[in-house]
């Protein structure tokens, strides 16, 4: 089953925290979630021949280089000839700039799905404050796993994330994080984080700055922030050397200001290349429906717009939402909605006649311990929580996740075809790319 094969493979990238969280740890919550080598990587991606070799993206300079050839000394900004020295068999690629926009958008959209607090500092980069997300996804070191295996599995690209208390300590941990891993920064540790780190890591630290502290002997974050205000107003200037002293001090008052996105809770299946026939839909599409409306539920909440995602042989993906009056969390009616969508989307792709992947993702969300039960009138719309039938539905659906809660997830199941044929093996999987509650 490639799901089963995609999540081990994400489960072994690299990973490194500085310091374990224990349970009662207050974990911190901001990220800064970066692609590694990105024009490069989505190159590598494009074309399966570059994968692991040293290639640059550029024609006379160095847009950006690969892992393989920074291993070798290139690196962004150098002259091609330069370069072609520093490493021979390098390789020099022209940008698929449209890609690069259309697959940093697609990451957005990943994060976007774990918090609406997302701020996106530059075609690959992103801070994010998940602090207000744990009840719905866990604490932010899982998160961060979450994000970096979906990036991985859904769009097929590395990224590094770093997690602290603030934002210049969380992008220095995912300097520090890279390629491809994750550092975590326990609250109360900084100092210890920072002291050994290099100055470059500093914002507004580069290379002249760099060279003007050497030359005090200040190549340390640590010797940064022991060295006196005059001594560094002298060195850099007093504007730009009280700055770096704060940052190398980790004061840092800025707050993540999102775009404003929506929260949402979404699942999807990889199928490999399947017909989209109206049984397999069904099948999935319950599935899908069932962990989607089941994780609402768990959270208290409902949504109002419900998004379907069709992808495509060749990566390329459609999506159609729609937004209902009521706010959904009954998985029969998730499942409606979405068929129905996803009916929609193969009608306006005519001629599709395999498809890779289908997901559900719903948002708009709002609180809803309870439903206000409407009174019989008549118009009994089940996709209605209040109507007489939308109610009897999310009645079912909370004797299901009782059932559930006390016998296991696959105690008992909504009636789909062939559902506990495919239902049984991968869902310890997909928890493990999806990440639930
Ligand atoms: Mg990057």
């Amino acid at each position: 089953m490639r799901t089963l094969d995609r999540a081990g493979a994400a489960a072994r990238v690299t990973e490194r925290a500085f310091v374990s969280l224990g349970p009662m740890a207050a974990s911190p919550a901001i990220l800064h979630a970066d692609l590694d080598a990105f024009y490069a990587s989505v190159e590598q991606l494009l074309d399966p021949s570059l994968r692991g070799k040293p290639i640059a993206v550029g024609g006379g300079v160095v847009l950006a280089a690969s892992y393989e050839a920074k291993r070798h000394g290139v690196s962004s900004g150098m002259p091609a000839g330069r370069a072609r020295e520093r490493c021979p068999g390098l390789e020099f690629v022209g940008g698929h700039f449209a890609e690069y926009r259309r697959l940093g958008d697609q990451v957005m959209a990943i994060l976007g799905d774990f918090t609406d607090l997302v701020q996106r500092i530059s075609i690959d980069e992103a801070f994010m404050d998940v602090g207000g997300s744990r009840r719905l996804f866990g604490e932010p070191a899982q998160i961060a796993r979450t994000i970096r295996a979906r990036v991985r599995e859904e769009v097929g690209l590395p990224i590094s994330i770093g997690a602290a208390g603030t934002r210049h300590l969380a992008k220095i941990a995912s300097q520090v994080a890279k390629p491809d891993g994750l550092v975590v920064v326990e609250v109360g540790r900084e100092r210890e984080f920072l002291d050994p780190l290099p100055v470059s890591l500093v914002w507004g630290v580069g290379p002249a700055t760099e060279a003007r502290l050497a030359s005090a002997g200040i190549t340390t974050i640590g010797q940064l922030s022991d060295t006196s205000p005059s001594v560094l107003a002298k060195l850099v200037g007093g504007g730009l050397g009280s700055r770096l002293r704060l940052l190398a001090n980790d004061e840092d008052p800025r707050v993540v200001r999102s775009g404003g996105r929506g929260r949402s809770v979404g699942a999807q299946s990889a199928l490999g290349r399947v017909a989209p026939t109206a049984e397999l839909r069904a099948e999935v599409l319950g599935h899908l429906a069932d962990r989607v409306a089941g994780r609402l539920r768990k959270a208290d909440r409902a949504g109002r717009t419900v998004t379907v995602r069709v992808r495509f042989p060749g990566m390329r993906s459609v999506t159609r939402s729609l937004t209902v009056e009521e706010p959904v969390a009954s998985t029969l009616t998730l499942r409606e909605v979405s068929e129905q969508l996803v009916a929609q989307a193969l009608t306006d792709n005519g001629g599709e006649w395999e498809v890779t992947l289908l997901g559900i993702s719903v948002s708009n969300l709002i609180e809803q311990a309870s439903v206000q039960l409407e009174l019989p009138v008549a118009d009994d719309d089940p996709h209605r929580t209040g109507s007489p039938t939308g109610a009897a539905r999310l009645a079912l659906d909370r004797s299901v996740d009782a059932v559930r809660e006390r016998f296991g997830t696959g105690s008992v199941a909504y009636a789909t075809p062939a559902f506990s044929e495919r239902g049984a093996v991968p869902d310890e999987f997909r928890e493990l790319a999806e990440r639930d509650s």
